[in-house]
C-alpha cells in the first residue's frame, strides 16, 4: 500500500513529506487510515538520533488515533470502520513470561517499536505514525470506545499509559497521596488520571505560577519546591511521587517528601539524574523506581477507563506541515499540554 508522511532524513534535516509503501496485509495485520498522531518528545528525540540508533528516513509518531481499512482473513477483534488506537508497541515475541502477562514493554527478547525498530517478519526498520496509513498485527491494535474524542485521544496512547501503569502498580486510588513533577505532557495526564482514581493530587513546581493549571488539571494543591521551609514542612507527605521531568535533574529534595514505603518513579528523563542519596532510602525503605509505557491489556484499561471518566489530554491541533515548528515550541515546553497532528493536513498519497 503506498502511503505518504513525513520523515526525518538525517539527523539534522527537518521533517519532510516522504513517499513509501506499509506491507502487504498478512494474515493477522490490520490496515488503518489515521487520522490523528500526538507528538511526543520521544518523536523528536528519535529524529535528532539524541538516544542514538536512529536509522533513517525515521517517520516518528506512535500516539496514532485511526480507522479500520482492511482486515487481514484470520484478523477476528476488529473491522472495517472500527476506530481504533497504536500506541509505542506494534509486536513482541508473544511467547516469553512477559508477554505471557500481559507485559509486552518489558518482553525479553525486546518488544517491536512502532517506529525505528526491525520489524520482526522482514528486519525492516519501522516507520511510525506521522502518516496517512499503517499496518499493524491485530494484538497490539486498541479499541477505541465511541465516546472518545478522537481528536484529543492520541496522546493517551503514550504519556497516558506512561502516567497510569505506574499509578496503578503503586495502587492510586481514594487514601493515597500521589505528587507529580512537571507540568508537561506527562505530568498533566499524571494529574488528571491520579485525580481520577480518587488519589489526593499535589503538583510539586519550582514557581506558584502554576497553580491556577494545576487545580484546574485536578490537582488538589501545588508544592513549591523551591521554598525550603514548605519543602520540609512536605515531609514523609508522599505514597507516590510521579516524576516527569525530560532531562537531568536533582532528584534528591524529593526523596524525603515520601513516607516510609513510599516510591518515586520516574517516567520522564531517559538517562541519568544527579546521584541520589541512600540516606532516605535507607532511613525509610523509600525507592526510587522507573516505569515504561504500558502492556496492550493495560492500554485497553487506560483508554476504557479514559471513556468511562470523560478524562483527555489538553491538545493543540497543528498541521503535519507544521511540525518541525511544534518540535521547536515542545523543546520551549511551549505547548499545553501536547500537540496533535490531523492527518487531514496531509495530501493523499
Ligand atoms: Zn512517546
Ligand atoms: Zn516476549
Amino acid at each position: 500500500m503506498k502511503t505518504i508522511g513525513y520523515a526525518a532524513q538525517s539527523a539534522s534535516t527537518p521533517l519532510a513529506p516522504c513517499h513509501f509503501e506499509r506491507r502487504d496485509l498478512r494474515a493477522n495485520d490490520v490496515a488503518i487510515e489515521i487520522l490523528y498522531c500526538g507528538v511526543c518528545h520521544s518523536d523528536l528525540h528519535a529524529a535528532r538520533n539524541d538516544w542514538g540508533g536512529t536509522v533513517y528516513p525515521s517517520v516518528p509518531g506512535h500516539e496514532i488515533v485511526g480507522r479500520v481499512i482492511a482486515t487481514g482473513p484470520e484478523v477476528t477483534r476488529y473491522a472495517v470502520n472500527d476506530h481504533v488506537a497504536v500506541g509505542c508497541l506494534v509486536d513482541s515475541c508473544r511467547h516469553c513470561d512477559q508477554c505471557h502477562h500481559d507485559e509486552e514493554q518489558y518482553c525479553r527478547h525486546g518488544y517491536t517499536g512502532t517506529y525505528n525498530s526491525p520489524e520482526r517478519v522482514t528486519g525492516e526498520n519501522t516507520l511510525g505514525g506521522y502518516a496517512k496509513h499503517l499496518v499493524v498485527r491485530e494484538e497490539f491494535v486498541l479499541r477505541l470506545d465511541k465516546g472518545l474524542d478522537l481528536a484529543k485521544t492520541g496522546p493517551l496512547l503514550c504519556a497516558g499509559i506512561t502516567s497510569y501503569s505506574p499509578l496503578r502498580r503503586w495502587n492510586a486510588g481514594p487514601g493515597s497521596r500521589v505528587g507529580v513533577i512537571g507540568l508537561g505532557g506527562l505530568g498533566h495526564m499524571a494529574v488528571k488520571l491520579a485525580a481520577a482514581m480518587g488519589a489526593h493530587v499535589t503538583v510539586l513546581s519550582r514557581t506558584a505560577d502554576k497553580l491556577a493549571d494545576a487545580l484546574e488539571l485536578g490537582a488538589d494543591e501545588l508544592l513549591v519546591s523551591s521554598d525550603a521551609d514548605a519543602m520540609a514542612k512536605a515531609a514523609n507527605r508522599f505514597d507516590l511521587i510521579i516524576d516527569t521531568v525530560p532531562v537531568k535533574h536533582d532528584i534528591n529534595p524529593y526523596l524525603p517528601l515520601l513516607d516510609i514505603d513510599g516510591t518515586l518513579v520516574i517516567v520522564g528523563q531517559v538517562g541519568p539524574v544527579s546521584e541520589p542519596s541512600t540516606i532516605p532510602m535507607i532511613f525509610g525503605r523509600r525507592r526510587i523506581a522507573g516505569s515504561l509505557i504500558g502492556g496492550i491489556a493495560e492500554t485497553q484499561e487506560m483508554l476504557d477507563f479514559c471513556a468511562r471518566k470523560n478524562i483527555l489530554p489538553d491538545v493543540e491541533m497543528i498541521r503535519m506541515d507544521q511540525i518541525n515548528e511544534a518540535f521547536e515550541r515542545m523543546e520551549r515546553a511551549d505547548v499545553r499540554y501536547r500537540f496533535v497532528i490531523d492527518m487531514a493536513s496531509l495530501p493523499a498519497a
